[in-house]
């Protein structure tokens, strides 16, 4: 008798021990139980090439008082980095000019920028390759919705140029990987955001990446 007490009472740990892994796994369930066990592996056998703006190359745009734009497109790049490992991804970490960028074949491809601190507008804005890759547009759909849910800022597409359309990582890249550049707001008027919130930004290109991947399947 004693020991059936003992089968069912372990039995019984053993499921409730397994209920609280599978929900934490499912994303739900309290924040500690997520960070034990992680978020769901929505990306899991994915890779993912994230770049990290002017990284290894140059500071980008530079405020006043000298806050860089390189700075603060590492801090959101290595964030999403974070982000999308925790899901499952093999990630692809990469300088501006990357000697991995020639032929770069990856299930998603996103260019992380700022945009200017001299000029007081507020916004966000994606861009694929003019006239490049139909796999593309899917994905910069996505990060428009995705990022625009998860930091509040105001989509700006009319300050789009050519250096976004045209971003020379497109061309160097393999044609079949879907790309995107995004600029995740102004150095100025965004700054607060950029600089005290980069998890928050990184939260909407995570999300952007996965809405995007799902569809895909
Ligand atoms: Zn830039």
């Amino acid at each position: 008798m004693q020991r059936l007490l003992l089968l069912v009472s372990l039995l019984a740990a053993a499921a409730a021990g397994f209920s609280v892994w599978s929900s934490a796994r499912a994303g739900e369930g309290p924040a500690w139980l997520q960070v034990i066990f992680g978020p769901r592996q929505t990306l899991a056998g994915r890779r993912i090439g994230i770049v990290a703006g002017h990284s290894g190359n140059d500071s980008g745009a530079v405020c006043p008082d000298g806050l860089t734009e390189a700075s603060v497109n590492a801090a959101v790049a290595e964030a999403v980095v974070r982000g999308l490992k925790s899901r499952g991804a093999a990630v692809d970490l990469l300088n501006e000019f990357d000697s991995r960028l020639r032929g770069y074949a990856a299930d998603a491809f996103v260019s992380i920028h700022a945009d200017s601190c001299g000029v007081d507008l507020s916004g966000f804005k994606v861009a694929s390759l003019e006239g490049g890759s139909k796999a593309s547009e899917p994905l910069a759909a996505c990060l428009w919705e995705r990022y625009e849910t998860a930091t509040g800022l105001a989509r700006h597409p009319d300050t789009i140029t050519y250096d976004m359309r045209g971003y020379h990582a497109f061309r160097e890249i393999a044609l079949a990987t879907p790309a995107a550049i995004i600029e995740i707001g102004f150095l100025k008027a965004d700054r607060d955001l950029l600089t005290k919130r980069p998890d928050r930004a990184a939260a909407g290109i995570v999300a952007g990446v996965e809405c995007f991947l799902a569809a895909k399947k």
